[in-house]
């Protein structure tokens, strides 16, 4: 496929470290492959565990790994947004467990940014696990021919990115929706779309849909898949996947605001552990992330209860955000939060048009 020039050039390296992401020293920020390396684990001489990190916003997502030593064993947790991004994820891993299998894939859920390279790895392994509504979504991304899409909207972007249009729509509050959906361009433009496989070739692969009893699966003796994250190590690391950001506004892409404050409060209670964010630096249960997840959420619920009939606008929705959630990175994003809990509160059946939501976003937050 026809790459558009100036496409797929994204490095993680490149992103910059949002300011309000919350550091441990032990394991800085740096993207990359680290091991975690809790006293706990110490007991259990089998097993290793990696993080794979990436900083940054959009599609910038993280990875896990979990070996064991006795089998010679990898169990990868979510691949990356791209076939490129997640190319340089297994070389990490091969280089840090060289000669080992890679003979597990668990998805923690199926938004794009955790499954996009899936075609690298599915010939490898021999089992891929995931929650039941994950072969739908895979399907409806494999099958939307990404690639082309963006690359139309990279050409259509860089012709009008000019200090024209920006002086004629960039100046005030909002800018028309038209140009809001070509203007989401820059958000997508840094992966390579147009590597990813076609549904048909994806499905020749071993997808499993995984059915969950009393909400957990076990994978094997190390790692338990559970509805809302992936649990190691005896539960001492977890995976959670994009129910906690470090530093980087959360998004809620399905169900409410009301069930991504009960997953938060959930998890806020009695454990004690690390954990791997979908997305930002890794975090310890002392830091209590979810505590502050589960505040944000509750700002949320109040700023929507308070709204009335008026539209959600970017600056009346910044300056409702306490300072901690307002520094947070893309504090705009927290309009689509009440948006798809709107749509969901109006009608829990259905389902969020990402895209266009983004696009909405986009025509909030000027050029
Ligand atoms: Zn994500």
């Amino acid at each position: 496929m026809l790459r558009a020039p100036g496409m797929g050039y994204g490095e993680c390296e490149d992103q910059s470290v949002p300011d309000a992401m919350t550091i441990l020293p032990e394991y800085p920020p740096t993207c990359g492959l680290t091991e975690l390396k809790p006293k706990a684990l110490e007991e259990v001489a089998d097993i290793r565990v990696f993080a794979y990190i990436q900083n940054g916003g959009w599609c910038w997502s993280n990875s896990g790994v979990v070996y064991s030593a006795k089998r010679n064993e990898i169990t990868l947790i979510d691949v990356l947004t791209d076939p490129k991004q997640t190319g340089k994820l297994l070389q990490q891993v091969e280089r840090a467990l060289p000669g080992a299998k890679l003979k597990t894939l668990v998805l923690t859920h199926c938004d794009v940014d955790h499954i996009g390279g899936y075609q690298l790895v599915q010939d490898q392994v021999e089992e891929v696990y995931a929650a039941k509504d994950c072969e739908g979504a895979m399907k409806a991304f494999y099958q939307s021919n990404m690639g082309a899409k963006v690359s139309l909207l990279h050409y259509a972007w860089t012709l009008l990115d000019n200090p024209l249009t920006r002086r004629a729509f960039g100046g005030g509050e909002t800018i028309p929706s038209w140009l809001a959906k070509i203007a989401i361009a820059p958000l997508f433009d840094p992966f390579a779309w147009d590597t990813v496989s076609g549904w048909s070739e994806v499905s020749q692969g071993k997808f499993v849909t995984s059915e969950l009893q009393d909400q957990r699966l076990t994978i094997n003796e190390h790692i338990t898949l559970m509805t809302t994250n992936v649990s190691c190590g005896g539960g001492r690391v977890r995976f959670v996947g994009d129910i906690l950001f470090n530093g980087i506004t959360p998004l809620i892409w399905s169900g409410t605001i009301h069930d991504a404050l009960r997953v938060a409060d959930d998890f806020g209670k009695n454990w004690d552990g690390f954990i791997v964010p979908g997305h930002g630096a890794i975090q310890h249960s002392s830091q209590k992330p979810f505590e502050t997840s589960s505040g944000y959420w509750k700002t949320l619920l109040n700023i929507y209860e308070d709204k009335g009939r008026s539209e959600f606008s970017r600056q009346g929705v910044l300056q409702l955000l306490p300072p901690v959630y307002r520094n947070w990175a893309d504090a705009e994003r927290t309009l689509i939060n009440l948006w798809v809990h709107e749509l969901h509160e109006n009608n829990p059946a259905s389902k969020a048009n990402k895209l266009g939501l983004i696009a909405k976003y986009t025509s909030h937050k000027p050029l």
